[in-house]
């Protein structure tokens, strides 16, 4: 039985070939990424909180989760980043702490694998099963049932929150959840700060230029913060349903054609594909990547993705 993860899902509808080499092959770039390294770091510090840690010790949770990452970078130019990404990624982890509430925890950490149903028959697929972990889910004070996720963006909030209303991984969490925990979830609390553009200035020390970005965060938090609520009703997720039918039978029929499918219109997204040297067998590209450990990273404590 194979396990399709969100990630893993999401990963093939931007490119097929991009996830047979992330998921099948299990190559990992050793180039730093930064924008999903501080978002994974950042994801560390919200578990470990969730998990009814301390401010201190989230912040610590992040800055080891970068550190492991920062050990493999071999650029001198971008390990002199680290410092400073640091400090912002401690500054956003102490902002969201300080802003967001501690509703009611009701189920936290829990993984998860249920059977892919097929509409029309009510069977269940033999071939994969729909995994991954909650991280938490909670009760609001009107007694609602919520899955939470933290999320880091480098868009404005009215911007990021135009993905709502078609957010697959909120349609395919809460499907997955209701089935698993068997609670009447209603959707996604989604806790989203915005990652800050704002560089040190000129003969600005670290503590300077984090004393700065703190006060920043408190006195816009309004602009940098936001906590909002997305539902998914039944109908969405009856639609949700097919599109993960339709997803298993479009693998097994590309499985028995024998075909990986490259998206040439995904090579440039989010600043280009990290898998290119790969794909294109670029000279030495083997160098570039590293095999992991485990298929699913966010179902494995060596790396996390935002
Ligand atoms: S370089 Fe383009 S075609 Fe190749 S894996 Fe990446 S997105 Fe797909």
């Amino acid at each position: 039985m194979e396990t399709l993860t969100y990630s893993r899902i999401s990963t093939r509808a931007r490119c097929a070939m991009r996830e047979h080499l992330h998921y099948e092959l299990r190559l990992r770039p050793r180039q730093i990424q930064w924008s999903l390294d501080i978002g994974s770091s950042f994801h560390a510090a919200m578990e470990t909180w969730n998990q009814g840690q301390s401010e201190e010790e989230a912040v610590a949770a992040a800055l080891a989760r970068l550190n492991e990452v920062a050990a493999r970078i071999k650029d001198p130019v971008e390990l002199e980043k680290l410092p400073l990404r640091s400090v912002q990624l401690e500054v956003m982890v102490r902002a969201a702490i300080r802003r967001f509430p501690k509703y009611e925890p009701v189920v936290v950490e829990h993984e998860f694998s249920v059977p892919i149903i097929n509409p029309r028959t009510g069977r269940a697929s033999r071939t994969f099963r729909l995994a991954g972990k909650i991280d938490l889910v909670v009760k609001t004070p009107d007694g609602g049932y919520w899955l939470t996720e933290y999320k880091t963006t480098s868009q404005n909030l009215e911007q990021f929150r135009m993905r709502y209303g078609l957010d697959s991984q909120v349609s395919y969490y809460t499907l997955a959840a209701r089935e698993a925990l068997g609670i009447p979830i209603e959707g996604s609390l989604i806790r989203v700060i915005v990652k800050t553009r704002t560089e040190p200035r000129r003969g600005e020390t670290l503590d300077e230029y984090r004393d700065r970005l703190e006060a920043m965060y408190t006195q816009e938090s309004d602009r940098l913060l936001a906590e909002d609520l997305v539902v998914r009703d039944e109908a969405q997720l009856e639609l949700t349903r097919r599109e993960l039918w339709a997803e298993v039978q479009t693998r097994l029929f590309e499985k028995r054609l024998g075909v990986i499918r490259r998206n040439p219109q995904a090579c440039s997204d989010f600043g280009g594909c990290p898998f290119r040297a790969a794909c294109l067998q670029l000279e030495n590209w083997q160098d570039m990547y590293y095999v992991a450990k485990a298929q699913h990273d966010e179902l494995s404590m060596e790396t996390q993705t935002a």
